[in-house]
C-alpha cells in the first residue's frame, strides 16, 4: 500500500514520511552502499570562476569532504536534501584530516585560487559531524594560505562560544546559512528545516557581531507548493532577507535521489520550477536587493535538465546562460531580447497556478507540444 500513498490517501491509514524515505536509508544495502565509498577522500574537488566580498573576480576551489552527515538529517532531514547518499557514518577523524590533505595535494595546495569553499554536508563547526581538531586546522591552514573561506551552517548550530572561535581562527569568513525560506510555516511544513527565522536572524547578529560574513541559500519552489505561489514568495523572501545578509544565494529545486520531493516527483506531484520563473523573480525582486548592495547569485544547478529547473528544451541553454550571468554582472539588462514561445505555456500555468484551487499546481510535464501535453491521459 505505501507504494501507491498519494499525496491525498485512498482512505486507508496513512503513511508515515518516515516509512517511505527514511527508513530504506538503513536498510543493509543502503548502509553497505555508502560504506562502499573511500572515507580517505573527499567527494570532490574542483575549481570555478567566482567573486571576492569586494565584487573582484578570482578562482575558487571548492572541497566537498565526505562525513558523518548533517546530524539534522540523522534526526529527520530537510524535504530536498539528497547530501546523505555522499555521507557515511563511520567517517573518523584520521579519514577528514587524509581527505583534507588529499584536496590540497591534488590541487597543489590551491594554486591560483583566492576563495575556497569547504562544504561538509552539514555544519562545518558542528563537534558531533566534524572533530574539532580538523576544523581547527582547515581554518587556521586556509588563513594563513590568504584564502577567503566559505564554510556551511544550520542557524541553530551558530552558539556565541563556537561563532566566536571560528572569528578567531579565520577572522572575515564567509558562513553560509540555509534558511530556505522566510516564512516559519513554510520552513516547518515544506521545507522541515528545523529552526525556526527567529533563530536564523539570531545567528546572522552573531555572525555580524563577529565581523563574519552572512551568505543565506534560499530554495525556490519547495514541496507542495504551486509555480505561481512559489514565484510569488520567493520574490519577496529574496527582498526580506537581502537587507540582512551580504551575498544571497536562490537555489531553484533540483530533484535529489531518495529525498520527499524525489518521491512527490516520480508520483506526478512535484515539477521543479521553469527558468522563466527564475527571470522573473530576479526582475521583480532587483529594484529592491540592488538598493541594499547585497548580491544575488541564481545558480540553476541542473538547469535545463528535467530533474532542475528548466523550460522547454530549446531555449533553456539560453536562459540559463542569461541567469549565470546575472550572477556575476548583477545587470539587469542580461535578460534584454530573451525570448520564447513556451513563454506563453509558463504564463498560463501562473495564471492557473493562482487563480485555481490546486495547492501542488497545475504544472505538467512541459517539453513538447503544449497541446499535446494537456490532451495526454
Ligand atoms: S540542514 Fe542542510 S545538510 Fe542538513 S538536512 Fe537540511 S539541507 Fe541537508
Ligand atoms: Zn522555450
Amino acid at each position: 500500500m505505501a507504494e501507491s500513498a498519494g499525496i491525498l490517501g485512498d482512505g486507508t491509514k496513512a503513511v508515515k514520511i518516515h516509512h517511505l524515505i527514511k527508513a530504506p536509508e538503513n536498510t543493509s544495502e543502503s548502509i553497505s552502499f555508502r560504506e562502499s565509498w573511500d572515507a580517505s577522500r573527499p567527494v570532490t574537488v574542483y575549481k570555478t570562476p567566482e567573486n571576492l566580498p569586494d565584487g573582484t573576480p578570482c578562482t575558487a576551489a571548492t572541497v566537498i569532504l565526505r562525513t558523518k552527515g548533517c546530524a539534522w538529517w540523522w534526526k529527520s532531514g530537510c524535504t530536498f536534501c539528497g547530501y546523505f547518499n555522499d555521507v557515511r557514518d563511520d567517517v573518523s577523524a584520521d579519514d577528514m584530516f587524509s581527505q583534507w590533505e588529499f584536496a590540497k595535494e591534488s590541487t597543489n595546495n590551491f594554486e591560483g585560487c583566492e576563495m575556497i569553499k569547504v562544504y561538509t554536508s552539514g555544519t562545518f563547526f558542528e563537534d558531533r559531524e566534524n572533530p574539532p581538531e580538523w576544523q581547527d586546522k582547515v581554518l587556521s591552514e586556509t588563513k594563513e594560505m590568504g584564502l577567503h573561506l566559505v564554510v556551511e551552517a544550520q542557524a541553530q548550530m551558530c552558539t556565541p562560544e563556537k561563532i566566536s572561535w571560528v572569528a578567531e581562527r579565520h577572522p572575515g569568513c564567509t558562513v553560509a546559512i540555509g534558511l530556505e525560506a522566510y516564512d516559519d510555516k513554510v520552513l516547518r511544513f515544506h521545507v522541515n528545516k528545523g529552526f525556526t527565522i527567529r533563530q536564523w536572524h539570531k545567528a546572522v547578529d552573531m555572525l555580524k557581531d563577529n565581523r563574519l560574513r552572512v551568505k543565506t541559500y534560499l530554495i525556490f519552489k519547495p514541496p507542495f507548493m504551486s509555480e505561481g505561489v512559489a514565484l510569488n514568495h520567493t520574490t519577496s523572501w529574496l527582498g526580506d532577507v537581502a537587507q540582512f545578509s551580504d551575498e544571497v544565494s536562490v537555489n531553484p529545486m533540483n530533484i535529489q535521489k531518495r529525498t520527499v520531493v524525489d518521491r512527490l516527483y516520480r508520483n506526478k506531484e512535484y515539477r521543479p520550477p521553469w527558468l522563466w520563473s527564475l527571470v522573473e523573480m530576479i526582475k521583480q525582486a532587483h529594484a529592491k536587493t540592488s538598493e541594499t548592495g547585497c548580491r544575488v547569485i541564481v545558480h540553476p544547478t541542473a538547469g535545463g535538465k528535467v530533474r532542475g529547473a528548466h523550460n522547454c528544451g530549446s531555449c533553456d541553454v539560453e536562459v540559463v546562460a542569461a541567469i549565470e550571468r546575472y550572477s556575476v554582472s548583477g545587470e539587469i539588462s542580461e535578460f534584454q531580447g530573451i525570448d520564447c514561445s513556451c513563454k506563453s505555456h509558463w504564463r498560463a500555468e501562473l495564471d492557473n497556478d493562482l487563480t485555481l484551487p490546486v495547492p501542488l499546481g497545475t504544472g505538467a510535464f512541459r517539453r513538447g507540444d503544449p497541446v499535446d501535453i494537456i490532451r495526454a491521459p
